[in-house]
């Protein structure tokens, strides 16, 4: 076995949108498991945005990546040595890895993986962001067949289950999604009644223009990913008794910069005079609903119901640039890293 093993820490604080400078790949001598704890090799690594608000050193749900501590993060992979009751050496094996080649966790953290599906679906499609998706479209989003919905990032892990899900309970879906080929996959992939291409649409008025035709009754749920423009331009769209599920705001995860800062609270108003529900909320309280959504969908997505689609960067040395170019929209699908 290896003597070393290969991590990502964050070396500093970023200041805006992350740069490799942020980052440092160092090697490390192997770790060696404790009483309890399983020695995995990583095969997959998961990217997600909101990796980028853990580097900063804010109060937030979740405590933030110290410097010089491992980048946060699931991976699956195999395990290699097992001081755990109920693991042994192969067992395939998901948890917190962090960003690394190897990861030591104590087994009561990790979840086997027995599918025949790609493990790699254990962090996408049928795992945090599959499960965000789910729980957040049926318990806050309360949709019925007839309305009207929209989703951006809706190519991505989370905006295209609630698409799929959304579609099947006889919604009328729109999609905002960045550029000509990820409108094209939003619709013929994931079957979104309409697609735009935010990145089309300069002003958050004109793209107000290219929803409205596109949701000529207006829009009974904004499920916001993006924040910025993209809500700016739905707000006022919204029918009486919507309900807007609050997941993500990736457009402001490096910070606010001008566009929307003095024109949203004006459209707050929309909240109270269209008696809208805006609910944030962050997966981790839902943990609990993990079976029962595995149960629902995992055969779904077997029997190719629910579409998914993967973006495989190879090599910890792809990581960084992955996940700097992920937070701009370069990836199509969820973004994962195979080592
Ligand atoms: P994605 O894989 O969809 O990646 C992010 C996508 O965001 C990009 O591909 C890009 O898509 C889009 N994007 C980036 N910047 C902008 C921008 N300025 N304006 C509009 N779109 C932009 O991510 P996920 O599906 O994993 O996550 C989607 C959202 O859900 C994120 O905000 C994430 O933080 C949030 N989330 C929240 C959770 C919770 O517990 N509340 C749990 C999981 C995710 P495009 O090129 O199509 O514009």
């Amino acid at each position: 076995m290896s003597v070393t093993f290969q991590r990502i820490t964050l070396a500093r604080r970023p200041s805006g949108a992350p740069v490799p400078e942020d980052f440092k790949l160092q090697s490390d001598p192997m770790p060696e498991p404790k009483d309890g704890e399983v020695l995995i090799a990583v095969t997959h690594l998961s990217l997600d945005p909101y990796m980028r608000g853990r580097m900063d050193d804010v109060k937030s749900y979740a405590p933030s990546v110290g410097i010089g501590e491992t980048m946060t993060g699931q991976g699956v992979g195999h395990v290699l040595t097992s001081n755990a009751d109920g693991f042994a050496t192969g067992d395939l094996v998901t948890g917190m890895t962090g960003w690394a080649s190897h990861a030591c966790l104590p087994g009561k953290d990790l979840r086997k993986l027995d599918t025949d599906l790609p493990p790699s679906t254990a962090l996408g499609v049928l795992g945090m962001p599959g499960l965000t998706g789910w729980v957040g479209l049926n318990r806050f989003g309360k949709p019925k067949a007839g309305e009207t919905l929209v989703v951006a990032a809706a190519t991505g892990p989370v905006g295209s289950m609630v698409g799929q899900l959304a579609k099947a309970a006889g919604l009328r879906t729109v999609a905002i999604a960045g550029g000509p080929e990820k409108c094209a996959l939003a619709t013929d992939t994931f079957g979104f009644d309409a697609a735009i291409d935010h990145r089309a649409h300069d002003t958050a008025s004109d793209l107000r223009k290219a929803i409205a035709e596109a949701a000529p009754d207006g829009v009974d749920i904004y499920w916001e990913n993006v924040g910025g423009k993209v809500l700016e331009a739905v707000l006022p769209l919204m029918n009486t008794h919507g309900r807007i599920p609050v997941c993500g705001m990736i457009a402001w995860y490096g910070g606010v910069d001008g566009d929307g800062t003095d024109r949203l609270p004006q459209m707050w108003r929309a909240v109270l005079v269209k008696r809208l529900q805006v609910t944030g909320f962050i997966i981790f309280d839902h943990w609990n609903d993990y079976p029962a959504f595995l149960n629902e969908v995992s055969p779904q997505v077997a029997e190719g119901k629910i579409a998914y689609l993967e973006d495989v960067a190879e090599g910890l040395d792809n990581m960084v640039p992955a996940f700097i170019a992920m937070l701009k929209g370069g990836n199509t699908g969820k973004q994962i890293v195979a080592l």
